[in-house]
């Protein structure tokens, strides 16, 4: 038997064509899962009886079970689910009093890139996600919504680099834009990545309108390729071409997401970096205290030092948001429910790009510049830079 999400829309044309039912019907199956929430075949009473029996031989509409769904006080809810294969997967429906209901889905099963902070990145990819089973988390997630209520926004920043697995992405953010599908509009869909130079090229021709967001997280290689060892072989300066290259293609405004880290990239001299790395681009900052992760050695910063940070991007002629965590309550953070679910850590058979160690706190203290990054060295507070920390807690400044 077959997925039906996997043959939207034109695998299913053609095999109704085959017999010899008319193209509309791929329409009406297509209402009735994405938009009557119906998940049977024989619910579909406008098909003919012959037509149902045969689509229920063929297909199944669900491969995955729900294994868990997580309620926090302000809305959010995070389901776990299991896949055909049992490896499992996390999506996340968050509300706002905007009336925004915004479905956050997984690309991969684990993730190849290595980031140091990450739960999902701890265990390597283990394989890309079906296009049904992306539409199949926004399925889930749409269910979760009252009758009157639809999915209004998409964002791909669940577990996963979305542009590693871009072909089955496109095809099913297609769907759930198409007015035919979920009908959601596609400058609502956000598509969050380390930085795939290629990839990002590959968005922009592909005609789309969606929102690309780049995460950063360092003003420099030195530091970013501790944080997101994939990096290495990229460098922000093609990154930061092919993002530039996204918004002459497409007009929309590219967002650089960066995860404050408490004492490793929250410094004033990278929010100084970033502004001068950023500056005359259209683009805006969108800060992101980390959502600290139980096997990680990585801390939120204080409120005072995001301030500080928003303060000197400001004053560098920088665009800034601070994204307020959401869900603290149900974990989060991208990966975290499925690695406590795991029985035994399932490690990919892609392992991360780097399986080192995390940074451990002495090396965590690291300060703008290549040099000063250097593992284990005596770091010093500075006068200066002393003046932007508050509590001063883990504010090394500068090598001596
Ligand atoms: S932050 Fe994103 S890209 Fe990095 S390891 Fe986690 S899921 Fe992968």
């Amino acid at each position: 038997m077959d997925h039906l999400l996997d043959w939207f829309p034109d695998r299913l044309e053609s095999w109704l064509g085959e017999r010899r039912q008319p193209a509309y019907r791929a329409g009406q199956i297509r209402q009735w899962i994405l938009r009557r929430r119906v998940d049977q075949f024989e619910q579909m009473t406008d098909l003919p009886k012959q037509l149902r029996s045969q689509l229920a031989d063929q297909f199944f509409i669900w491969s995955s079970r729900l294994l868990s769904r997580q309620q926090a006080d302000d809305g959010t809810e995070k389901l776990l689910l299991e896949l055909a294969d049992r490896e499992r997967i996390e999506c996340v429906l968050l509300r706002d009093d905007r009336h925004h209901r915004t479905a956050c889905i997984s690309t991969q099963v684990g993730c190849g890139m290595g980031c140091r902070f990450c739960a999902s990145g701890l265990g390597g990819l283990v394989r890309n996600l079906s296009t049904g089973e992306l539409l199949e988390q926004l399925l889930h997630l749409d269910r979760l919504l009252p009758a009157g209520e639809r999915l209004t926004h998409i964002v791909v920043m669940g577990m996963g680099e979305p542009l590693a697995n871009l072909d089955h992405l496109l095809a099913a953010l297609a769907v759930a834009t198409d007015s035919q599908g979920l009908g959601i509009g596609a400058r609502r869909v956000t598509i969050s990545t380390v930085g795939l130079p290629a990839g990002i090229v590959r968005l922009a021709e592909a005609g789309v309108q969606y929102h690309l967001a780049i995460s950063l997280h360092a003003p420099d290689d030195a530091l970013r390729n501790q944080l997101v060892p994939a990096n290495r072989s990229v460098g922000i300066k093609a990154i930061l071409e092919a993002a530039d290259h996204y918004f002459q293609t497409t007009g929309r405004r590219i967002t650089y997401e960066y995860v404050l880290i408490e004492g490793v990239n929250d410094q004033p001299c990278h929010a100084r970096a970033l502004a001068a790395l950023l500056r005359g681009r259209k683009a805006l900052v969108n800060l992101i205290p980390l959502n600290p992760v139980p096997e990680l050695p990585y801390r939120t910063p204080a409120w005072a030092q995001v301030e500080r940070f928003v303060q000197l991007l400001q004053t560098g002629g920088i665009n800034v948001h601070v994204r307020y965590r959401k869900g603290d309550q149900i974990e989060a953070a991208c990966g975290q429910l499925r690695r406590r679910t795991m029985e035994t850590v399932s490690f990919g058979r892609e392992g991360p790009k780097d399986s080192g160690e995390p940074i451990p706190t002495s090396h965590r203290q690291m300060a703008c510049g290549t040099e000063k990054h250097t593992p284990g060295r005596t770091v010093q507070l500075s006068g200066q830079e002393a003046e932007g920390g508050s509590s001063g807690r883990n504010r090394f400044t500068s090598v001596t």
